[in-house]
């Protein structure tokens, strides 16, 4: 877990483009937030800055209260889930999650147990064979998640991670990052279009439009007030 310091955050593409604007928030552990707002509002381009994907062009991006704009996306303990989770079509489902730790030369009983523990709290211990064309939609969305979490990161980011399911895996996911949260303990960062997502999993809802925050509220003030 971390608390994070988004103060006078700003991005201009190379293009001249200004994506995001003054972007104050406060994140503290264990936060669940949630960032909705319409397609092009700069949800993304927020997400890929705190993860070290996207250069910060004005303001400071601060973790545990040091500056980390500098610092590399790999050396940030950040971990990202995409809507298009790309895995590693070659490598099974095991090797998919080893895979990041074996390039920092994790030691493998290590990395066996990470990837054991992530299996299991992902209900994939079954499948660890398996190459990801042998996987429903559902099942790759769980490997890129324990992906994820055999990094043990400190923040959790995730773009629409939920997007590409049917509804009921959505339901059944949903659950499974809520548990996450709460197990692991770690702060996540989460965009969304659904307002049950939003409601169920936030603990902090940010409402974001033309690259400026709106609102920050609890989901229940929210979406419950008159
Ligand atoms: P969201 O995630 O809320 O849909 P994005 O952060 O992806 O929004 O995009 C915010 C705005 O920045 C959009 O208008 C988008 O077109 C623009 N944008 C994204 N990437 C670039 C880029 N590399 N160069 C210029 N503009 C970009
Ligand atoms: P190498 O890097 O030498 O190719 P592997 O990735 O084949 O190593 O295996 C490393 C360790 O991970 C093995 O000793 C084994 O315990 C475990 N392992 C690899 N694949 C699986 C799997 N599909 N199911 C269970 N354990 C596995």
């Amino acid at each position: 877990m971390a608390s994070l310091s988004l103060e006078n955050i700003c991005k201009i593409y190379p293009n001249g483009f200004e994506a995001v604007k003054d972007f104050n928030l406060e994140i503290n552990d264990k936060d669940f937030i949630i960032f909705v707002g319409p397609s092009g509002c700069g949800k993304s381009t927020t997400l890929r800055m705190i993860a070290g994907l996207e250069d910060i062009s004005k303001g400071n991006l601060k973790i545990d209260g040091k500056v980390v704009n500098d610092v590399e996306a790999k050396d940030r303990d950040i971990a990202m889930v995409f809507q298009s989770y790309a895995l590693y079509p070659h490598l099974t489902v095991y090797d998919n999650m080893a895979f990041g730790l074996k390039l920092k030369k994790v030691p493998k009983d290590e990395i066996d147990k990470k990837v054991r523990y992530a299996a299991k709290i992902l209900d994939l211990e079954k499948l660890l064979d398996r190459k990801p064309k042998a996987l429903s939609g559902g099942q790759r969305q769980r490997v890129a998640m324990g992906r994820a979490i055999v990094r043990e990161p400190k923040v959790f980011l995730m773009d629409e991670p939920l997007s590409n399911l049917d509804a009921k895996l959505r339901v059944q996911m949903r659950t499974e990052i809520a548990k996450l949260h709460e197990r692991l303990g770690a702060t996540m960062i989460y965009v969304t279009h659904d307002q049950t997502e939003a409601m169920t999993l936030g603990t902090k809802i940010v409402v974001m439009k033309d690259g400026v925050i709106q609102q920050v509220d609890t989901p229940q003030n929210l979406y419950n007030s008159p």
